[in-house]
């Protein structure tokens, strides 16, 4: 069977004319993102934002054109909606291909402990193809996004959390909030105010607690509602990935819209995510939803790095003593049935709630408390998944015999 490669892609998409603009979609530079692993093919299409649903014939003819190759086992490909400034997000340029970020931001005494700055520090590349270009996305070292398969289930506290323990664990992390729908990292981190920027395309990004932070909830009015079409949804958070000075950075947390729906399958195809964590309850419907997020991610080849149960068992606020509520224990089961990591158990205490809703995660809150020591312990796990990730796709050293 033919071996897929970018070549053989963009030429077949060079077959596919965009009747409203007379060109093919390659010469127009309209395709972006493109990742292939094996026989699974994704990219973007981009289109100006008043197409809208007007470009989907377009976008299948793209897909067909793609599928139609030998060797194809699968394609998405996506809307996004044309930006018009900054780089664009990919461009599936003809320089893509093998690892393409460029020199990992943990290089420096980052992390102490642990042999210190992990072996050749290349962020593991889970799918080939171009990586997402833009000043901020470059300079980041993993890229790791929190998932859950429906809201409510406390992704959001679990990504700020994680965010402060990382950092405490000596990695410079950033944390972009990008639940658009509901951009709780603003009021969750306690930060204020509109970010800047210095040259009108880039946006500096905030900082909370020590942890550099972006949201749209910095860039909208908490008060409006915001109505979001589909292509403006990967717009937006193309913008908050790439046009942001995230760099340098170790480990930059993406809290996920919550759900699987296309926002979250492009996003993660997109974004060339180092990793996965699936946040969940212990109840068997919440794990039910948690499948979907992990079979979301195993589909764009992004490793799960693990589950993490929150709300786990209840913690009286009064007493100390610890009651097992909604089937604790339930994450772990799933996860050892799953083949995936189980990376640890947050209880439910009204402490966290309170600390997280009140601007102050109780990681910064109480750094010495038992709670920041179990984020902590789910920090170091990520950390050396990470690493591990970064020493397995290095080449084997050669043996020279004398
Ligand atoms: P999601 O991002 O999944 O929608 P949030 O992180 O916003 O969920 O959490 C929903 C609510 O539950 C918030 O008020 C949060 O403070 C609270 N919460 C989350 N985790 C815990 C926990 N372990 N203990 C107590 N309250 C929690």
């Amino acid at each position: 069977m033919a071996k897929i490669t970018e070549e053989r892609v963009l030429e077949a998409l060079s077959r596919v004319r965009d009747p409203e603009r007379g060109k093919d979609l390659v010469s127009l530079g309209m395709i972006g993102g493109l990742a292939i692993k094996d026989g699974n093919v994704g990219f973007s299409v981009e289109v100006d934002a008043a197409r809208g649903a007007g470009a989907e014939p377009l976008r299948k003819a793209a897909e067909q054109a793609v599928f139609a190759l030998d060797g194809v086992t699968s394609v998405t490909a996506v809307l996004t909606a044309h930006r018009k400034a900054g780089p664009a997000p990919g461009g599936a340029g003809p320089n893509g291909g093998g690892p393409d970020r460029d020199g990992p931001a943990r290089d420096g005494p980052a992390r102490d402990g642990q042999g210190g700055s992990g072996p050749g520090a290349t962020a593991p590349a889970p799918s080939q193809g171009p990586a997402p270009r833009g000043p901020g996305a470059d300079r980041i070292g993993s890229i790791v996004a929190i998932a859950s398969g429906k809201g409510g289930v406390g992704k959001s506290t679990t990504a700020a959390n994680l965010a402060l323990a990382l950092m405490a664990e000596g990695a410079r992390t950033g944390l972009l909030d990008a639940d658009i729908y509901g951009p709780s990292m603003p009021r969750m981190m306690g930060v204020r105010g509109k970010p800047t920027t210095a040259d009108g395309k880039v946006l500096d990004p905030m900082t909370g607690h020590g942890v550099k932070l972006m949201s749209m909830g910095f860039l909208v009015d908490e008060e409006t509602p915001m109505i979001w079409r589909g292509p403006m949804v990967m717009s937006a958070l193309q913008q908050l990935l790439h046009d942001v000075a995230w760099g340098p950075l170790d480990v930059l947390v993406v809290d996920m819209p919550p759900g699987t729906g296309d926002a979250q399958l492009t996003l993660a195809q997109t974004a060339r995510l180092s990793g996965a964590i699936i946040v969940s309850t212990p109840q068997d419907i919440a794990l039910l939803d948690a499948r979907k997020g992990l079979n979301m991610f195993r589909k764009v080849d992004v490793p799960v790095l693990g589950i993490v149960e929150n709300m786990s068992y209840f913690q009286c606020p009064h007493c100390g003593e610890r009651s097992d509520v909604f089937s604790h224990g339930g994450a772990r089961r799933e996860a050892e049935r799953l083949g995936v990591p189980f990376l640890g158990e947050i209880p439910l205490d009204i402490a966290i709630r309170e600390t997280s809703d009140g601007g102050r995660p109780i990681v910064a809150a109480e750094p010495d408390g038992a709670h920041a020591a179990a984020y902590r312990e789910i920090a170091m796990q990520v950390l050396d998944r990470l690493d591990a990730g970064t020493t397995a796709a290095k080449p084997a050293p050669k043996i020279v015999i004398r």
